[in-house]
C-alpha cells in the first residue's frame, strides 16, 4: 500500500465537509484537498455526485417533500455507503 495524495485527508472528513463543500462554502487549501480527495476516492466521489444529483432533483421539486417511491430509492443508495 502507497500513500498517495488521497491519504492527506480522509473519506469521514471529506463526507463530513461535503454539503459545505458543494455549497461553495469552502475554499481554499481545503477545496483543494477535497477535490485531489474525490479524484482519487471513488467511494467519495460517487457520494458527492449523489449529493449532486440530490440537490438539482431536491432543487427541481422545489419545497415539496419527496414521493415516497424515490424516498425508499434514496434510503437504498445510502445504505451502500
Ligand atoms: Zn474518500
Amino acid at each position: 500500500m502507497s500513500v498517495t495524495d488521497q491519504d492527506k485527508i480522509r473519506c469521514e472528513e471529506v463526507i463530513a465537509h461535503l454539503l459545505q463543500y458543494l455549497d461553495g462554502e469552502i475554499d481554499g487549501e481545503k477545496r483543494a484537498e477535497i477535490d485531489r480527495h474525490l479524484e482519487h476516492c471513488r467511494g467519495c466521489y460517487s457520494r458527492a455526485e449523489f449529493e449532486r444529483l440530490l440537490r438539482r432533483k431536491v432543487a427541481a421539486l422545489g419545497d415539496e417533500p419527496a414521493p415516497p417511491a424515490l424516498q425508499r430509492r434514496l434510503k437504498a443508495l445510502m445504505e451502500e455507503f
